[in-house]
């Protein structure tokens, strides 16, 4: 099996690049943070306050969460719902990133993901994949950008949707969890030692993806083949 870890801090294009990698070397795609947005939907919807841990640590152990690939895409079950439209919420995406920072929640869908990761070769992103989840990964990536580009990106997907963002508040969010997932005692995001730094401010998707995809034939021979379209 092939491991490749890709972590870093949100909006810097983990999973739209995750995704790339995975299909051009024929990998499965595991999308982490989606199953702290499951646990993070069945918290809330069970009513759960987001800042008590205790009742937090207690409920995680309820439900049941799975994923599956369906055309490629990877759907998170659960209790056997597919729950993917539910994820991307403004109270999913605070509940998780505080629901995140309780040890029995990532216990649970830590040995999930390395589960996934022994049986087949995965592309795996998320915050602590190369320092806790897979530590003997053959490549491990930190990937990020500035605070201000991700705020940028951010701001654009919104205005497309057809919202009315302010900058200045997406970039205090954005600091925000940064400083939240980076602070927190277990697991906090931080690049592994062994860790390639890739900073993706002044690039576009494709240059990070052939970017990333050139440290992993240099490391582990995959893909020699020349990407097309790249
Ligand atoms: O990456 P995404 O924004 O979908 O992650 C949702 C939340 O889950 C984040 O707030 C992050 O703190 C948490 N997370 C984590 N560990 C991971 C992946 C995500 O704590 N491996």
């Amino acid at each position: 099996m092939i491991n490749i870890a890709i972590d870093g801090p949100a909006g810097a294009g983990k999973s739209t690049i995750a995704r790339k990698v995975a299909e051009k070397l024929s990998f499965i795609y595991v999308d982490t943070g989606a199953m702290y947005r499951a646990m993070a939907l069945y918290l809330h919807r069970k009513g759960i306050a987001a800042d008590d841990t205790e009742a937090i640590a207690r409920v995680c152990k309820e439900p049941r969460i799975s994923i599956e690939y369906r055309d490629g895409e990877q759907v998170v079950l659960l209790d056997g719902e597919n729950v993917n439209s539910f994820l991307r919420t403004q109270e999913v995406s605070d509940m998780a990133s505080k629901s995140s920072a309780v040890p029995e929640v990532r216990k649970r869908l830590v040995e999930l993901q390395q589960k996934l990761a022994a049986e087949q070769s995965v592309v795996m992103d998320g915050r602590d994949i190369g320092t806790v989840v897979l530590p003997d990964a053959q490549v491990k990536i930190y990937l990020t950008a500035s605070v201000r580009v991700r705020a940028k990106r951010r701001f654009l997907e919104l205005k497309e949707k057809g919202e009315n963002p302010v900058l200045e508040k997406i970039e205090e969010e954005i600091a925000e969890r940064d400083h939240r997932d980076m602070t927190r005692e277990v697991a906090p995001l931080r690049q592994a030692d062994d860790a390639v730094l890739v900073d993706s401010s002044d690039m576009t998707i494709n240059e990070v993806t052939s970017h990333i995809l050139n440290i992993i034939r240099d490391r582990t021979g995959s893909g020699r083949r020349p990407v097309p379209g790249l």
